[in-house]
């Protein structure tokens, strides 16, 4: 069989730990044999981006912006620990943060459906996607603790030196003061990506705030996302059979309980923090939720959910086995394959990346799993694989299908 050809290199960004061995494993196993892979390779772990003085991470980001696609291995984000670990010049910034403050990206996470492993709610059929708005509210704070009475008030001063003033509370005793912001061209990236990505994988748009209590603050993203809707995407909605849908976030929530799933649900970014870990949660676990980072003018950038898996590379280095699930790792791969035949139009590339998830479905679906699966899954034969015997009967199932 001749390798799939590539046009456009893919921007590979490299990780650490355990995430960089399945990495390479992954491309040695089920990629190499299969495509001519075209890559722009960019080392993000930690001893390079700390050689590099994080530069690294720019870099990369700005490759993601010229050519479109990414695909991203877990990082380390550096603490106290690590700098002592790796001997670091400074405690570097998170490389993801870093990606999304370059491309201004909202990122959906998707889990991977499997038969074996049940979702806890019964009644979900299909993924449920989140979007979380990854600026602002409560991220990014301003807070006093009150020592006593006195009057606190909302004050703006325009560039002019007019004032705007609110009272918020005249205090009698000890309190506490929350002021919190978001900027609209940061709701409008938001609220595009998210009707973007909607259209893009033909699913209906959830969005939910509490805007019957925040009269300014949430109506303001209720109406933002209301005004792109009916400008820019109203007509490719109805064209594509989809539908945009606006309630109230304790709605929202109960509706969600008893959906049947296949939609996307954005949320707020306190909401979207607390609703996504009990949403994947409740599929299953974080080695199966595929996750992408999407930018209002259209760059992909498609990773694992989870982090670098340091408890096992710490026995892999030991020399010890591990069996370690490497299906979000595979899906990063596979998102940004299919994105960039849909994008080059190589429909082989894209028909790839399609078989190479079924191949990891089925292998986990006949009883071939990772330990993380078996522990959790309902079926009643299972074979515990190690990382590296797992993607080898990937690479076998693959080979049937091909
Ligand atoms: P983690 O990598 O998510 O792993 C936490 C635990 O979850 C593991 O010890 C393991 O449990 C289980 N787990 C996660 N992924 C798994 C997989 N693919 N297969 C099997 N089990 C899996 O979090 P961490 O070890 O606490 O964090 C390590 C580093 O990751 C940190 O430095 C953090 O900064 C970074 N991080 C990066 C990203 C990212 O780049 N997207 C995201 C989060 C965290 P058992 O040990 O019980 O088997
Ligand atoms: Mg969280």
């Amino acid at each position: 069989m001749d390798k799939i050809q590539m046009k456009t290199p893919l921007v590979e960004m490299d990780g650490d730990e355990m995430t960089r061995i399945l990495w390479k494993m992954i491309k040695e196993e089920l990629l190499f044999p299969y495509i001519d892979l075209k890559t722009e390779y960019y080392d993000l772990g930690l001893e390079h981006r700390n050689a590099t003085e994080d530069q690294v991470t720019l870099d990369s980001a700005q490759a993601a912006r010229k050519y479109g696609v990414a695909v991203k291995c877990a990082t380390i984000t550096p603490n106290a620990a690590r700098v002592e670990e790796y001997h670091l010049k400074e405690m570097w910034k998170s490389p993801n943060g870093t990606i999304r403050a370059a491309l201004d990206g909202t990122v959906f996470r998707t889990p991977i459906i499997v038969q074996g492993i049940e979702p806890c709610v019964r009644n979900w059929e299909k993924p449920i996607t989140l979007a979380r708005h990854a600026y602002g509210d409560v991220y990014k704070n301003t807070e006093i603790k009150v020592s006593g009475a006195g009057k606190a008030e909302l004050v703006f001063t325009a560039q002019d030196g007019t004032q705007t003033r609110e009272v918020i509370h005249t205090f009698d005793g000890p309190g506490i003061l929350q002021g919190i912001h978001n900027t609209e061209q940061s709701i409008r990236s938001f609220a595009k990506a998210c009707f973007k990505y909607a259209l893009d994988t033909k699913q209906d748009l959830w969005f939910a705030t509490k805007d019957t209590i925040s009269k300014q603050y949430d109506h303001t993203f209720k109406d933002i996302f209301q005004e792109i809707f009916d400008q820019e995407y109203k007509e490719a909605f109805d064209k594509a059979g989809i539908t945009y849908f606006y309630t109230l976030i304790d709605d929202a929530v109960a509706r969600v309980m008893k959906a049947k799933g296949g939609f996307i649900w954005a949320c707020k970014n306190y909401d979207g923090d607390v609703m996504s870990d009990m949403v994947s949660s409740a599929f299953g676990s974080l080695a199966m939720m595929t996750s992408v980072l999407v930018s209002p003018d259209g760059v992909y950038e498609y990773e694992a959910a989870h982090g670098t898996v340091q408890r096992h590379y710490y026995k892999h280095l030991a020399g010890e086995e591990t069996s370690t699930n490497s299906v979000a790792t595979i899906f990063a791969w596979t998102g940004a394959l299919k994105k960039r035949g849909e994008l080059d139009g190589i429909p082989e590339l894209t028909a790839f990346g399609e078989k190479l998830e079924q191949a990891t479905l089925q292998t986990i679906e006949s009883g071939r799993m990772t330990k993380d699966l078996a522990l959790m899954t309902s079926l009643a034969h299972v074979q515990v694989l190690n990382s590296e015997a797992f993607i080898r009967e990937i690479r076998n199932t693959l080979e049937g299908i091909l």
